[in-house]
């Protein structure tokens, strides 16, 4: 699985880079970023993160 942020909808509130920083990181735009898989050992921050963005903008794919 590997988590994306919606750019767009993104408000850079920090609650996903904050709550798992391994996956999320802000990019140059100032808007987080996934920037590695999501495996077993972080899976459960990740789905932490994607629950508390205010503004759903992020999802996960296979
Ligand atoms: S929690 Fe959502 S709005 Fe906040 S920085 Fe992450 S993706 Fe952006």
């Amino acid at each position: 699985m590997r988590a994306y942020v919606e750019e767009d909808k993104c408000i850079s509130c920090g609650l996903c880079t904050g709550i798992c920083p391994e996956v999320f990181e802000f990019n140059a735009a100032g808007k987080a970023e996934a920037v590695a898989d999501t495996t077993e050992a972080n899976a459960a921050a990740v789905d932490n993160a994607i629950d508390s963005c205010p503004v759903r903008a992020i999802r996960e794919e296979e």
